[in-house]
Parts: structure tokens; sequence; C-alpha cells
């Protein structure tokens, strides 16, 4: 028998995660809520739920079989995935491959400007302090994480951005940066978490440069549904076609 969601552990702005019958498993339920800028603002996107849980199901049994370890255990339904238990480790690890969001306006660089190598920056998860930039030291010094755990996330962040910037390029759409959270299983093994999903990548068009993603939502520009809906869509027949 499947597990069975049991009680409600936490809700979060896009998911909310259970307890189930299985120590060490626990479930994330994806809802079609969407916030921006710090849940200042607010709305839904039609189906994200069910999308995002398609997305991430497919993107993390991807690295998954690259050599990535994830949280990822089984798709259960439309909007359930099983996952292992984890410490989360309160560092969000953002990889940029082209300037977009928060850093053109920190450090006045024009959208569109190219990293080479990638740049990695880290911020600390904090809803109340609106996620601030943190540096290597700050992680280290709060214990946060210790060094070896810390380059462990780097590591497997570059590993993502390689393996799903192909990923990407083959659908026609651009990995310009995304955001990745890590947590520690009952082994202790640093593992990726939380989900990868049009919510917290950027993803432009390769052929039109329009953004697929969050942005369409954030910038109020339109066709938020369909634009989740077309890289769901893109994904899922270039998984098909692979098998
Ligand atoms: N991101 C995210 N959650 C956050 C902050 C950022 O998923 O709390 C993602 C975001 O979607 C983008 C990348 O991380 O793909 C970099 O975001 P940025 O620092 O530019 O901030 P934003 O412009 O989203 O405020």
């Amino acid at each position: 028998m499947s597990p069975q969601r049991q009680q409600q552990i936490r809700e979060g702005k896009s998911k909310i995660l259970y307890s189930t019958d299985t120590p060490h498993q626990i479930i994330q339920f994806f809802k079609d809520d969407a916030t921006a800028f710090n849940a200042l603002k607010k709305g839904t996107i039609k189906n994200k739920g069910p999308i995002n849980n398609k997305v991430s199901s497919a993107l993390f049994q991807y690295l998954e079989r690259n050599g990535i370890s994830t949280h990822f255990i089984s798709q259960l339904s439309e909007r359930e995935m099983l996952v292992k238990k984890l410490e989360i480790i309160p560092v969000e690890v953002v990889v940029r491959n082209k300037a977009a969001g928060s850093i053109c306006k920190r450090l006045a660089i024009e959208k569109g400007q190219p990293f080479h190598p990638a740049l990695v920056e880290f911020f600390y998860k904090s809803d109340a302090l609106g996620d601030p930039l943190i540096s290597e030291t700050h992680i280290l010094h709060f214990k946060w994480a210790n060094s070896k755990e810390l380059s462990t996330m780097v590591e497997k962040s570059l590993q993502v951005n390689e393996l799903l910037t192909a990923v990407f390029k083959d659908i026609g759409l651009e990995l310009i940066d995304f955001k990745l959270e890590f947590g520690r299983d009952s082994q202790g093994q640093v593992v990726l978490a939380d989900e990868f999903t049009a919510d917290g990548c950027r993803l432009w068009d390769l052929k039109t440069q329009e953004p697929m993603d969050k942005d369409r939502f954030r910038q109020d520009l339109g066709n938020v549904d369909e634009a989740y809906f077309e890289v769901s869509q893109r994904l899922t027949h270039y998984f098909e076609a692979k098998q």
C-alpha cells in the first residue's frame, strides 16, 4: 500500500509537508499558490501544483540517474511527492549563468550579462529577514553547515547547473539562474531537497528571449499558466523521447 498522509508538519508558500506512517519519509503536497517579493504579492497559477510536482519529479529522477542524490523517493499522485525526511540546511544556493533579478539591482549589472564560470551565491533562509545575502564565512561561523557540507553543496549545485543547462537547451530554453536547497538525511549525507521548478529558476526561451518562469507572475507579463504548462510539456516530451 502506498504511504498515506498523516499529520501536517508545516505549510509553506507553495507546498504542505505531511508526516507518513514510515519514519524518515514525508509527503510534499504541491499547491497552486504563488507568491513573490517575500510573499507581498500573492496569487494562484492554474494547475501549478500538478505541473511542479511532475516537473520536479522528472528532474530529480534525471539528476539521480546522473549521480546527484536528492530527497526524491517517488511521485505518489498528481500533487504528492514522497521524499526523505531531512534536516534542512538554512542556506539557499543560487547559481547564475546570466544576470537577472536581485543581482542586477544589488550590483548595478545589466540584465543578461553572462557569468563564466557560473556565479554561486548564498542566502540565509529566513522569511522574517527576507532571505539576506550571506557569505561562506557566515555559514561556517553560525554552523549552518560545516566546510565539507558546504563544499558538497557548491559542487552539487554546479553539477546540477551543467546537467540541467543541457536539458533545457535541448528543449529550447536557457537556464539563466536557479535556487537550490539541501538537507541532511538520516545518515547525515547532504542531499538535494525542496523542488526544481519554474518557481525557483529563470528560463528564457532561446528563440524569443521571453521569460518562461515565475518572472511572468512577478512582473505581470501575462500567460503565466501557459508558460508553466509549456515548460512541463516540453520536458515531458523530452524525457519520453529518451526512454
Ligand atoms: N529564488 C527562489 N526563492 C527565493 C529567492 C530566489 O526560488 O526565495 C530563485 C529565483 O526564482 C531565481 C533565483 O533564485 O531563479 C535568483 O533569484 P534572485 O536572487 O535574482 O531574486 P529575485 O529576483 O527572485 O527576488
